[in-house]
């Protein structure tokens, strides 16, 4: 994919869909330059179109709209009939809402112009390689974009922006609330209230608006409720024109001292331009004022920001600064306003999104992952945030969760992504699911019966990591993500500390911002707890006597609790308990401990409905142990209790003591971290078949 193949690419062929798969550079690029992104935004405002009014027409608005801002009352030609009048005042009036219509018109396809272009320099930003091949459209976009720009300023007569200007910084005037021509509004205080509004209401209208002030004819609605039939109602509109016209001549004596010319640059609205293909909701929100102000005013555009440079009369700039308008205007850094640089901005080459970053490339060709990419890639994705099997120099091959590998990346980890989640075959997790037994995915219930009886094979199976796997796809059955899920689990399998896997943020609809789906906690976590009977201290005054059985591989077994060591105030509680905060899943409020430390806390106080923990699920060569150190418990416990009483089984006894002592190299490798271990179990068995092969007592 290069240059030359974008430039085959046609804007309808690649509008829609994605061929990639999501998440790899090969997709992010796609969907930055196919669909409504890079190839849509270059096909549009590059030309004049059906919709485009021409220079003349354009003209023929100006010179309507100037004339209205410079009172066309006035300077109607006078003398004729009052019927002639009449009429002429009526093609008038049509002829200045045909004018209007054009201004709002030329005004928006300016702005569309305009961020159409920003979004063009955001993807190029991204693909510099694209540059060269994209030079030519760009500047038919600029010319088309400076002519629209060209004729919005002819339709705004420019004194009627610094008047605007004035009235909006301009203190309250002295009110003649004792003025008897308003004494049908009230008293002088009612009076007062009500010259207040009007001024207000002016004022806000006028300071909104691109045309000028005279032609906000505001005052009627100080009459609002008075018939016009009353005594004194004439005399009252004609003092409150007058009063309008004295607001007026103070805004034009304020304008008149020009003062210097500022310059000073606005910044778009935070993720403007975020989303393409939709109108910017932030173009919707610039008042006529604003929009004049940057059509008339504007002198450089950074596209890089995106930013805008205005050079504004003073009083422009006073109300830039201290109001509040949709673009947020501050006075430049001295350096910037020394070159008003129109030139693109090269980023580094690192920063860029050029192929090779993530799973596109062989392994052998990737390149360093840096803050920049992974913007570019949640910028492009809606569900970015996932697990990614990443390399660093410095760490070796870990799993991290899209935002810690941003956080790492701001903090100067360095290394490569391997893969995301969504990159790993799906073949592996097939097979996987092919090979459940028969009915364990259908029809039985998502949670297994728990098996008490040692000497059930099944015993011991609820903890295993098998059995996360089936609860997992049961919780996710009929959904789109099922997959994914499963890819999920596998990656966070190799994650140490679950607790690293904690929602990082929160995503646009404000749920926290999990790197899978909360099931797979399910698959990562039993909610329940290890009877650990047989590990117990073999002497006669505990209760339940143990079997002084070592933990073996289970002494490593993690567990998750709120409180593993009774240090704070209640219960313990396990992640899956409803006593629990609601989120689902282990975060660092939560204590991680292994089975052998937990069994050693004399403090730990667990709740009596959750049980207090969950465990890490097991492997199979833990399960296999914690079923063999039940059955050879539940062995001695018969053997103690049954010869008292009657002939023991014996040879039942000795063939089941056979099979638990006589273990071969590997299992005892895999049950057993040390070989002492390995002969403490070989003891106890040796003792149980002693016990067994003795007499009966009489
Ligand atoms: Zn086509
Ligand atoms: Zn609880």
């Amino acid at each position: 994919m290069d240059a030359a193949t974008v430039g085959r690419l046609c804007p309808q062929c690649a509008a829609y869909g994605s061929w990639a798969r999501p998440g790899t550079g090969l997709a992010i690029f796609l969907d930055a330059v196919t669909g409504l992104g890079l190839l849509y935004e270059m096909d549009r405002y590059h030309e004049a179109d059906e919709d485009t009014y021409s220079d003349e027409e354009v003209g023929q608005a100006a010179s309507v709209l100037i004339l209205a801002a410079a009172g066309s009352e006035e300077s109607a030609p006078g003398g004729a009939v009052d019927e002639a009048e009449d009429d002429a005042e009526d093609d008038n009036w049509e002829e200045l809402q045909e004018a209007r219509q054009v201004r709002e018109t030329v005004f928006a396809e300016w702005l569309d112009a305009l961020t159409s272009l920003t979004r063009v320099y955001q993807v190029l930003d991204h693909f510099p390689w694209l540059r060269s091949w994209a030079r030519a459209g760009v500047q038919l976009k600029a010319d088309h974009l400076e002519v629209l720009r060209a004729q919005a300023t002819r339709l705004v007569a420019p004194d009627s922006l610094v008047l605007a200007a004035a009235v909006s910084v301009s203190e309250k005037p002295d009110l003649p609330s004792d003025d008897p021509a308003f004494a049908l509004l009230g008293n002088p205080a009612e009076v007062a209230a009500q010259l207040t509004s009007l001024w207000r209401q002016w004022r806000s209208k006028v300071e909104d608006s691109w045309d000028h002030p005279r032609e906000q004819q505001y005052h009627h609605h100080l009459a609002s409720g008075i018939s016009s039939r009353r005594k004194g109602y004439d005399l009252m509109m004609e003092r409150a024109q007058e009063l309008l016209s004295t607001w007026e001549r103070a805004a034009e004596a304020a304008a008149a001292d020009e003062g210097e010319e500022c310059v000073l640059v606005a910044r778009f609205p935070d993720a403007a331009l975020a989303q393409h293909g939709s109108r910017e909701p932030f173009v919707d929100r610039l008042s006529e004022w604003e929009r004049a102000v940057l059509a008339s005013y504007t002198v450089a555009v950074d596209w890089g920001q995106p930013a805008v440079t205005v050079r504004v009369p003073q009083l422009v700039a006073s109300c830039l600064l201290s109001g509040q308008y949709v673009l947020a205007y501050d006075v430049p850094a001295q350096e910037t306003l020394e070159s008003v640089d129109v030139a693109e901005p090269l980023p580094g080459a690192d920063e860029v999104l050029r192929p090779g970053v993530f799973d596109d490339t062989p392994v052998n060709g990737r390149r360093l992952v840096t803050v920049e990419h992974l913007r570019a890639l949640r910028s492009t994705m809606a569900d970015a945030e996932q697990l990614y099997v990443v390399l660093g120099v410095g760490t070796g091959v870990e799993v991290v969760a899209l935002s810690a590998l941003e956080q790492r990346c701001g903090s100067g980890w360095q290394g490569v992504i391997l893969a995301g989640a969504s990159d790993l075959p799906d073949a592996v997790f097939e097979t996987g699911l092919l090979a459940m037994p028969e009915g364990a995915s259908e029809g039985a219930g998502v949670w297994t019966p728990r098996v008490y009886d040692p000497h059930d094979e099944a015993f011991g199976r609820s903890l295993s990591a098998a059995e996360g796997e089936r609860v997992l796809v049961r919780l996710c059955e009929g959904r789109r993500n099922a997959g994914q899920a499963l890819k999920s689990l596998a990656l966070a399998r190799s994650v140490a500390d679950l607790r690293d896997l904690e929602a990082a943020g929160y995503d646009d609809r404000g749920h926290p911002r999990s790197p899978f789906a909360p099931a797979v906690w399910d698959g990562l976590l039993a909610m329940e707890q290890l009877n650990l009977e047989p590990f117990g201290s073999g002497s006669d005054g505990d209760w339940p006597r143990g079997s002084g059985l070592p933990l073996g591989v289970l002494a490593s077994v993690q567990a998750y609790t709120t409180d593993a060591a009774g240090r704070f105030q209640g219960r313990a509680h396990s992640p899956d308990c409803a006593h629990r905060r609601p989120h689902p899943g282990v975060d660092h409020h939560d204590e991680i401990v292994t089975i052998e430390e937990l069994l050693g806390n004399k403090e730990f106080d667990p709740c009596s409905k959750c049980g207090g923990y969950a465990v890490r699920r097991l492997t199979d060569p833990q399960v296999a142990f914690y079923r063999a150190a039940h059955r050879l418990h539940d062995l001695a416990r018969l053997i103690r209790t049954t010869s008292r009483q009657r002939a023991v089984d014996t040879e039942k006894f000795t063939r089941t003591l056979d099979e638990l002592g006589d273990l071969d190299t590997q299992t005892a490798e895999a049950w057993f971290p040390s070989r002492g271990q390995a002969r403490q179990w070989q003891r106890i068995t040796d003792r149980l078949r002693n016990q067994v092969q003795q007499p009966p007592a009489t």
